[in-house]
């Protein structure tokens, strides 16, 4: 038996490939819970009295978000909001009462919306339309910037003043190295912890796990009972998006080089703290549904994409 690096009494579980160190159960969940809470205290992402609003799929990030936020905040002020997609055979009452049921387990109050309530249409519907019109938009497109809409809209109604989303450190990566590739200056700014508020009508987002590799949210997630969903999105590998190459190339760079990911995120964090600091990024409202625009637009991405699959209803207020 192999004994863990921290502790040097139980049996290492989890080899924890960017520190070299094997860690038994009990030593990897304490170093996974000291490292967000390092992060959450650094940022200062809240207060003791904060209402906080937990983003959640029925993935393995979002357990342990759910998880873990329990463990380092009153349970009375966290509730739950996930969006259902619309997509045949992935959205599956199954996994709606698992997330329901983990929610439970965890004391949190989970609030169910759908695309379809949001826009008018489920996905499925927008993709369908799409292609109909002969558009190259990501069905990912559409799922991503609903789901932002929804829990935005669900947190601000019902008086949260905190959106916690499960990001890992492998998915603040990707966005960094996207938005760095594009050149995309308010984007970068948007994605650091200290970055203001833009926008009165967007609930300040947090993301406890941003240090936290994703081969360590998904051992974190399989050791405490965490069952996956069998059901890939059947959108996966359709137009594979900038993000999924990026994924891809990181993902071999990280294997050459442990720590890699790690890395650069610190030095992102560093480097642009100040920038942030003296910075601004005000956003416009929609001219057409009223709820803050992308940096730069006058139309929202939501209210665009239905204009461009022609679907748009003006009953989207
Ligand atoms: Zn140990
Ligand atoms: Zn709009």
């Amino acid at each position: 038996m192999v004994k863990c690096d921290i502790c040097g009494l139980r049996e290492a579980v989890v080899y924890q490939r960017h520190t070299g160190r094997r860690l038994c159960k009990e030593c990897f969940f304490k170093d996974v819970l000291e490292r967000v809470l390092n992060e959450v205290k650094r940022y200062e992402m809240f207060k003791d009295n904060d209402k906080i609003m937990l983003a959640v799929s029925g993935g393995k990030d979002s357990y342990v978000l759910m998880n873990i936020m329990t463990q380092i905040h009153d349970p009375s002020k966290l509730g739950a909001v996930t969006i259902v997609e619309g997509i045949k055979g992935y959205n599956r009452v199954e996994d709606l009462d698992q997330l329901r049921a983990y929610a439970k387990d965890h004391g949190i109050d989970i609030v169910v919306v759908s695309v379809k309530e949001l826009s008018g249409y489920t996905v499925d519907e927008m993709v369908e339309n799409s292609i109909g019109k002969g558009l190259k938009i990501s069905p990912c497109t559409f799922c991503g910037i609903y789901r932002r809409r929804g829990i935005n809209l669900v947190a601000r109604s019902l008086g949260y003043n905190k959106v916690a989303t499960a990001h890992n450190l492998d998915d603040e990566v990707q966005t960094l190295v996207i938005n760095m590739l594009r050149g995309d200056e308010a984007r970068l700014i948007m994605l650091h912890p200290k970055r203001r508020r833009f926008s009165e009508l967007f609930v300040p987002k947090i993301k406890p796990l941003r240090k936290i590799y994703e081969y360590e949210t998904a051992r974190y997630a399989y050791l405490k009972g965490y069952k996956p969903q069998i059901y890939e999105c059947p959108y996966l590998n359709m137009m594979p998006s900038l993000r999924s190459k990026i994924r891809d190339i990181l993902y071999r760079l990280e294997e050459e080089r442990p720590g890699s990911l790690l890395k650069l995120l610190e030095e992102y964090d560093k480097l642009f703290e100040k920038e942030v600091e003296k910075r601004e990024v005000k956003l416009n409202t929609c001219i057409i549904c009223g709820e803050p625009t992308s940096p730069g637009r006058r139309v929202c991405k939501a209210c665009e994409l239905l204009i461009k699959t022609g679907l748009l209803d003006t009953s989207l207020k």
